[in-house]
């Protein structure tokens, strides 16, 4: 709470300065209602963290909503958005277009669950999903997997009968470029650097620039795709935790993430009006931490970060607005 207070007001501080001056406003203050909003579904790792869901994010404009990623929770956290952040875009059945940044399970375990859950929650239409080869593979079989349940709604009987199209989903298996475009937005993907094939999106909407990381080491593409964009979305982990992770975990970590060291002279380089961290090896809480002696094991939560920790280690390396992401925030 008192990092997010201390984060709410360097928000608060940014716009009276740039309104102070005169400047040119900053993304923050172009309206006091924009039409373009980020919400962060889902800010966790792999770890089984109830503070954070799977890794999923929000652009809203107007009344349409497009997803990135779609980590475990996806659907609870996009209504708990509509209840507790008044997003009402984002009612489960309004779901209808996402974009996945690479295939690992903590991006996509919450797919089934936005497929179907959005299906039995309204959703009339086929799910729009793009993302790398094997997306194709990923739902023909999470399809497959559901056949009995998606044959006995739609039968004669079943509750979804007078629905019988919802749960399909058109998947679009994609190169770097433009991928998506419709009245509102338009979406670029670009390659980036991580275990497997995997991208970044640049979002453009009438009154915004947004471009999101997935997981990935610092590259070229991520700082040419922002290049003074509106918003950054960057995954990141902490020194302190590369110090402490075992040598498997370091080296593996070190070729397909992104230190607080390299995000600072990435984003200095790319210079977004706003950086957002987010898929950080951090834990709000102490319920991550094991107590007593229990096995080194890296979902235990043993290696996290305090939010503390990555503030400081960003902040004395990037000069930049930045906010440490947590759930249901919205910019
Ligand atoms: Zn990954
Ligand atoms: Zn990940």
């Amino acid at each position: 709470m008192k990092l997010t207070c201390i984060m709410f007001m360097c928000v608060l501080m940014t716009v009276a300065t740039a309104a102070e001056s005169q400047q040119p406003a900053s993304p923050l203050s172009k309206s006091a209602a924009p039409r373009t909003k980020v919400v962060l579904l889902g800010t966790g790792t792999p770890v089984p963290d109830p503070d954070r869901s799977g890794p999923a994010t929000a652009i809203v404009v107007d009344d349409s909503a497009y997803l990135v990623d779609f980590g475990p929770g996806v659907v609870r956290r996009a209504k708990a958005a509509v209840i507790e952040r008044g997003i009402t875009p984002l009612e489960p059945a309004n779901l209808k277009v996402a974009f996945v940044t690479h295939l690992h399970s903590d991006h996509t375990a919450g797919y089934s669950d936005l497929i179907l859950t959005g299906w039995t929650a309204g959703r009339r239409t086929a799910l729009e999903a793009y993302g790398p080869a094997g997306l194709q593979s990923m739902t023909d079989h999470i399809l497959k997997a559901y056949q009995i349940d998606i044959e006995t709604r739609t039968a004669a009987g079943g509750d979804q009968r007078g629905s019988p199209e919802g749960w399909r989903v058109n998947a679009h298996e994609i190169k770097p470029g433009v991928i998506y475009k419709d009245a509102k937005i338009t979406v670029t993907a670009f390659p980036t650097q991580h275990a497997m094939e995997s991208y970044g999106f640049r979002f453009d909407t009438p009154d915004r620039s947004i471009v999101i990381s997935g997981d990935t080491s610092p590259t070229e593409e991520t700082i040419k795709a922002c290049n003074g964009c509106d918003v950054l979305i960057h995954e990141v982990r902490t020194l302190e935790l590369f110090s402490n992770l075992p040598e498997e975990r370091r080296s593996f970590g070190l070729k397909n993430h992104t230190t607080s060291e390299q995000l600072a002279a990435l984003a200095t380089k790319a210079r977004p009006g706003l950086l957002i961290a987010y898929h950080a090896w951090i834990a709000w809480g102490p319920s991550l931490v094991p107590s007593g002696e229990q096995p080194v094991v890296l979902t235990t939560g043993r290696f996290h970060s305090s939010p503390d920790t990555l503030q400081k280690e960003i902040a004395s390396r990037y000069s930049g607005n930045f906010v440490i992401g947590r759930d249901l925030d919205v910019y």
